[in-house]
């Protein structure tokens, strides 16, 4: 026998994306796998793969930013520096920090908060950075998805935050996939920004590297499965379509459901108990790889924070103060604190998480 058959058969990639993350829970819907391979669906916010692919060199595994197998901070690093910035927890590389809105009438009542990555994505559509932006947006029973916005009016439809997992990144690989060249822009969470990551700085994903050209993350905490929400909505008593929900920062303890029928407010215990289990390992509150990061402003509700990681996130941003489509002022000292002990706190947690899974 020659020696190449001694050696053992390389592990097909979507076996390892099966066993090492969906089998143990660890999947948080990000769509990094999806769109790549015909092998894989997304169903009422899962993934799940019906047949076998035999590859051992495909991208899903790769792309996986819950892929346990790297150690996170050196997973970080080497992307920090492939992508030409640095590696800085616990919020990462910061040229600027503002807090601020969008004035835009047309914003009100439809965005998150002060509407910042709604405008920017618009503000970057008009004036040609990008050709098309990726961003989330309600679908079937209200449950998330990926979609395409190509103008203000798309990008306003995708507007407010749904949370629960989307598998949007799906809809990146199917746009990169196109026999196109213009740029495009995504909206993601920090595991999604992650995943961005990870395809620009794969060499097997040149697509991205030429293509991806701004992306914005948003600060996250913790995310939840579509139908597991839906499920304790429908326990809880929640009916009709939500029209907004929010998790209002810390002391209030709540998750917050408008309907047709008003406000509801549910115990974030109840929240917590059905999250995507793979966020107990996330140790990223900021999406420290994005070209620009947007979260809420602590105790000013109807502004956004916003740090600047990058040059482009840098030129957008002034772009956008010189157009007077953002009213911006320099991010409080306290809330920055504030921000940094929180992000602190969340890579503590998932330090902790997987020292404990690792022993048992
Ligand atoms: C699951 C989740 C958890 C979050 N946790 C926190 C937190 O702990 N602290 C905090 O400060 N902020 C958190 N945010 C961010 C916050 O809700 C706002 O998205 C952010 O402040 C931007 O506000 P905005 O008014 O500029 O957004 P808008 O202008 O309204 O734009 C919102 C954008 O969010 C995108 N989006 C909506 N739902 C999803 C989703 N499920 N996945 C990916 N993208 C989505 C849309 O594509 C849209 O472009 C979270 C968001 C989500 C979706
Ligand atoms: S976390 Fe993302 S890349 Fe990993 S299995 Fe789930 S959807 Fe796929
Ligand atoms: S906590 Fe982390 S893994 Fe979970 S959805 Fe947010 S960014 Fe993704």
């Amino acid at each position: 026998m020659g020696a190449a058959a001694e050696l053992p058969a390389a592990e097909a990639c979507l076996d390892r994306l099966l066993s090492q993350v969906i089998a143990e829970g660890l999947c948080v819907a990000c769509g990094a796998c999806l769109g790549l391979c015909p092998h894989l669906i997304f169903l009422d916010g899962r993934v799940a793969a019906p047949d076998a692919c035999g590859l051992s060199e495909g991208r899903c595994i790769d792309l996986c930013p819950l892929d346990p197998a790297p150690e996170p901070a050196a997973r970080r690093q080497r992307l920090h520096q492939a992508l030409g910035s640095s590696y800085l927890p616990p919020i990462g590389p910061v040229q600027q920090a503002w807090q601020g809105r969008a004035p835009a009438a047309d914003l009100q009542g439809k965005a998150q908060y002060g509407g910042v990555v709604s405008e920017l994505l618009s503000l970057a559509l008009e004036e040609g950075l990008v050709g098309e932006a990726v961003v989330t947006v309600a679908g079937q029973r209200g449950a998330p998805q990926g979609a395409r916005a190509r103008n203000r009016q798309e990008v306003l439809a995708a507007a407010g935050s749904i949370y629960a997992g989307g598998g949007a990144l799906g809809e990146l690989n199917r746009a990169l996939a196109e026999p196109t060249d213009h740029p495009l822009a995504v909206v993601g969470l920090p595991c999604q920004v992650l995943a961005a990551a990870n395809m620009k700085a794969h060499p097997r994903y040149p697509a991205a590297a030429q293509r991806l050209g701004l992306v914005v993350g948003l600060f996250c905490t913790m995310n939840l499965p579509a139908r597991a929400l839906r499920g304790l909505l429908k326990e809880e008593g929640v009916q009709g379509p939500v029209l907004k929900s929010d998790f209002p920062p810390p002391p209030a303890g709540v998750f917050q459901v408008w309907t047709q029928a008003g406000l509801r407010e549910l115990p974030i215990a109840k929240l917590r108990d059905i999250r995507f289990p793979g966020c107990a390992f996330c140790p990223d509150l900021t999406a420290e790889l994005a070209d620009l990061s947007v979260g809420a402003c602590e105790g000013r509700p109807g502004l956004n924070t916003i740090l600047v990681r990058t040059p482009a996130g840098a030129a957008l941003i002034e772009r956008a103060r010189e157009r007077g489509r953002l009213e911006l002022e320099p991010a409080a000292a306290e809330s920055m604190a504030h921000l940094k002990q929180a992000a602190e706190n969340k890579r503590a947690r998932a330090a902790q998480a997987r020292t404990e899974r690792q022993h048992g």
